[in-house]
């Protein structure tokens, strides 16, 4: 299977609108430092899936030639992870959808023109797209309604994605994610910096060696880092286009 993290930044992406600082003045420049919005690839020799579809997503598709997708999981109902499933808008029609319940509830709602093909998918319970499987575990968030990480595993390969969720995971979900080859984790800030409803790069890092994960990179980046190139060397920081490979 192959992994491309299409976006790396939180809600308002970086450069933030209006912001000057060192690390938006960098993005600006076009570097490493430009974070669009959260959305991951996934493919394999069967096909390819989504995970979220942030609002920079008819960017990303252009940007990564994606034809066509044969699926969409998405982890919770915040906007930053679902406003850009309107850009299949008279591009792909019927898209297969998957989530937990309540979330497909709330994000259908918002897209129902564009007639999704809805799958409610139930927590801790693994199913099968484009021949990898999929599970979706249980994560906290406040106040997003019902979060999820999602595990994909390749019969040898196993990926966590953590989604949103505070440094605070439920016990079941914290049994099903060990010993992962790759750990995507959700790491907003630098420590310096107060969060409640995400984890910083202290909590991930916990998260990482916890679970026993072979490698770790962090996502949905503010711009409270440093500039990626400073960034990284402190800290396993994502950036738009990073691949990984099984
Ligand atoms: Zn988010
Ligand atoms: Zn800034
Ligand atoms: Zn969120």
């Amino acid at each position: 299977m192959k992994i491309t993290l299409l976006g790396t930044g939180d809600a308002p992406g970086t450069p933030v609108i209006g912001c000057s600082c060192p690390t938006c003045l960098d993005a600006r420049k076009g570097s490493k430092s430009r974070r669009t919005r959260c959305a991951i690839l996934v493919e394999s020799d069967k096909g390819t899936v989504l995970i979220d579809t942030g609002p920079d997503l008819r960017y990303q598709m252009l940007k990564h030639d994606i034809k066509h997708i044969d699926g969409v999981i998405w982890t919770h109902g915040h906007y930053d992870h679902f406003a850009g499933f309107s850009e299949f808008h008279r591009v792909q029609y019927k898209v297969d959808v998957f989530g937990l319940e309540e979330t497909l509830e709330y994000i259908l709602d918002y897209v129902k023109f564009l007639h999704p093909i809805r799958h409610d998918i139930p927590l801790n319970t693994p199913f099968e797209l484009i021949g990898l499987e999929f599970t979706l575990f249980e994560v906290i968030h406040p106040p997003a309604k019902n979060p999820v990480g999602i595990i994909i595993n390749d019969g040898k390969n196993k990926v966590v994605i953590t989604g949103d969720c505070q440094r605070n995971i439920p016990e079941k979900s914290m049994e099903l994610i060990q010993d992962p080859d790759l750990l995507i984790a959700d790491a907003i800030v630098p420590p310096s910096i107060n969060v409640k409803k995400h984890m910083n790069t202290t909590e991930a890092t916990d998260l990482a060696k916890c679970i026993a994960a072979k490698e770790v990179v962090f996502t949905h980046l503010s711009h409270y880092f440093k500039p990626h190139e400073e960034a990284i060397k402190e800290y396993p920081l994502g950036y738009d286009g990073m691949v990984f490979e099984f």
